[in-house]
C-alpha cells in the first residue's frame, strides 16, 4: 500500500523510524534509535475507534483515565494531548504565576521548563547527581527562595530520582512538587512501598510520545489526589467550559455549557486513547523487554575488551528503572575522538543514536536569560560532552545488540589513547 510505503519511509527529526513489521534491522539496513512496539492488539483498538463513529475524547478515553488511575494508584488521572500539556495544567493548578520561580534539573527535554515560561514565571535551572543524571533533594533545595512555587522532577532515563526525600523535605516548606515522569512509567520505588514514579508529588505527568515507553503516538495523563487540582486542570484542558462538554454531541449529551476561564485545547482523542489502553495492557511485557536489552547490553560491553573506554548507566538498586534510556559515558580522558565523531560515525554505520540531552542552561534560549541559571551547573555542563543514548525499544533483538557494540567498540577501540 502507497500509504504504508510512506510510513516506512518516514524518519522523524528525532531519529525515530516510523514503520510496521517486527523485524531486525540487517547489518546493512538502518537500526533506528527508537520505535514504537505495535501489534494486533493496538491496530485492532484504532480500527474499532474508527468504525465506531467517535473519534475524538470519548468512552475510550474516559476508560484510558480509569485503568491507568486504577494502575497506579492515583484518585484522578487524566488524559490529555502530550506531558507537556499536562506540566503546564498542573502548574496553572497550582497557581505559578509571574514574580513566581518553579526549580527545574537542567538535565532535561525542552517541555519540562518552557511550561514555567508560559505561566509567565522563571525556571530555575539546578545541577546535576553525576552517577545518575537526576537532580537530588540537596541540588534542588539549594536553589529555594521565597519565590520558589514549585518544583518539577525529572526522572531522567527511567531512573527514578529521590522523590521521596525531596517530597518530605518540600512538604516542610510548603512548596508542591511535580514530577516529569515522561520516562519513568511504570517504574515502583521499592523505598516507598511500591508505589510509582509520578504519584508521590502533588501531580504527576506521564507521557505518551512515540519514543517513551507506553505511547499513544501523541499524548500524556496527568495524575494526582488533589481534586480540586485535577477539577482545576479538568476544565483548563478544554477550553475552560464546564465539565462534560467533551459529551455535548452525544447521546444525552448537553447543548448547554459555560466559560468559566480562558482555557486550553489539550484533551486526546478515542484514537489516541484506545492505542493507550492496548499499550497499558502490555506495559510489563515492555518493561521486561527493555530490562532485558538493558542487561543485554550491560552482559555485551563487560565482555567486549573495550568496557574501559566508556562508563554504563546505572541499574536502580531497587529495581524501579523503566529503561526508557540506555545512556553511556565517553571516557575521553582514554580517547583521541570527542562525542560529535563518535554520533557521527555511529550514524555512518546504520546506527541510530541521540544525546540527552543538550542541558537547559547550554541553549540559547536559556543563555540569554541569566536569572534562569542562578548558580553554576559544573556537572551538568562537564557530562553533557561524553553522554551517547544507544538506541533501547522492545522489538530489538540479539543481534541488533551485539551490531550496537560492536560498532562502538570499532569506533573507539581504535581511538584508544
Ligand atoms: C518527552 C518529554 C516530555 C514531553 O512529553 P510530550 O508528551 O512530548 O509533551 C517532557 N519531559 C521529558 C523529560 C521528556 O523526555
Amino acid at each position: 500500500m502507497k500509504t504504508d510505503r510512506i510510513a516506512r519511509a518516514a524518519i522523524d527529526p528525532l531519529s525515530m523510524r516510523a514503520g510496521a513489521g517486527e523485524s531486525a534491522a540487517t547489518a546493512t539496513e538502518y537500526l533506528p534509535f527508537a520505535r514504537p512496539s505495535i501489534t494486533a492488539l493496538e491496530r485492532e483498538a484504532v480500527l474499532d475507534v474508527l468504525d465506531s463513529g467517535w473519534l475524538t475524547t470519548g468512552p475510550r478515553t474516559k476508560e484510558f483515565e480509569a485503568r491507568f488511575a486504577e494502575t497506579v494508584g492515583s484518585r484522578h488521572a487524566l488524559a490529555f494531548n502530550s506531558a507537556t500539556a499536562a506540566l503546564h495544567l498542573a502548574l496553572e493548578g497550582l497557581g505559578v504565576g509571574p514574580g513566581d520561580e518553579v526549580i527545574v534539573p537542567t538535565w532535561t527535554f525542552a517541555a519540562s521548563a518552557e511550561v514555567v515560561v508560559y505561566r509567565g514565571a522563571v525556571p530555575v535551572l539546578v545541577d546535576v547527581d553525576a552517577a545518575t543524571l537526576n537532580a537530588t533533594p540537596d541540588t534542588i533545595e539549594e536553589a529555594v527562595t521565597p519565590r520558589t512555587k514549585a518544583v518539577v522532577a525529572v526522572h531522567f532515563g527511567g531512573r527514578p530520582m529521590a522523590i521521596g526525600e525531596l517530597v518530605d523535605r518540600l512538604d516542610r516548606r510548603g512548596i508542591p512538587v511535580v514530577e516529569d515522569t515522561a520516562h519513568a512509567f511504570p517504574s515502583r520505588i521499592a523505598g516507598l512501598g511500591g508505589r510509582f514514579a509520578g504519584t508521590i508529588g502533588r501531580a504527576g505527568a506521564f507521557s505518551f510520545y512515540a519514543t517513551k515507553t507506553i505511547t499513544t503516538g501523541e499524548g500524556g495523563m496527568l495524575v494526582t489526589d488533589d481534586d480540586a487540582l485535577a477539577d482545576r486542570a479538568r476544565l483548563m484542558g478544554l477550553h475552560g467550559i464546564s465539565r462534560h462538554a467533551w459529551n455535548r454531541y452525544a447521546a444525552g449529551g448537553s447543548w448547554a455549557y459555560e466559560i468559566e476561564d480562558a482555557g486550553y485545547k489539550y484533551n486526546m482523542t478515542d484514537l489516541a486513547a484506545a492505542l493507550g489502553l492496548a499499550q497499558l495492557s502490555r506495559a510489563e511485557e515492555l518493561l521486561t523487554a527493555r530490562r532485558a536489552l538493558a542487561a543485554g547490553y550491560r552482559e555485551r560491553f563487560l565482555r567486549s575488551g573495550f568496557d574501559d573506554l566508556i562508563e554504563l548507566p546505572k541499574d536502580a538498586p531497587d529495581g524501579s528503572h523503566a529503561w526508557h534510556l540506555f545512556v553511556v559515558r565517553l571516557r575521553l580522558e582514554r580517547l583521541s575522538i570527542d562525542r560529535a565523531t563518535v554520533m557521527d560515525q555511529l550514524q555512518e554505520r546504520g546506527i541510530g543514536a541521540s544525546v540527552h540531552f543538550i542541558p537547559l542552561h547550554m541553549h540559547p534560549y536559556y543563555r540569554a536569560r541569566p536569572e534562569t541559571t542562578p548558580g553554576p551547573l559544573p556537572v551538568a555542563t562537564r557530562e553533557f560532552e561524553r553522554v551517547v543514548s544507544l538506541p533501547i525499544w522492545p522489538g530489538m533483538t540479539d543481534a541488533d545488540l551485539d551490531r550496537v557494540v560492536a560498532a562502538l567498540g570499532a569506533i573507539l577501540g581504535s581511538c584508544r589513547r
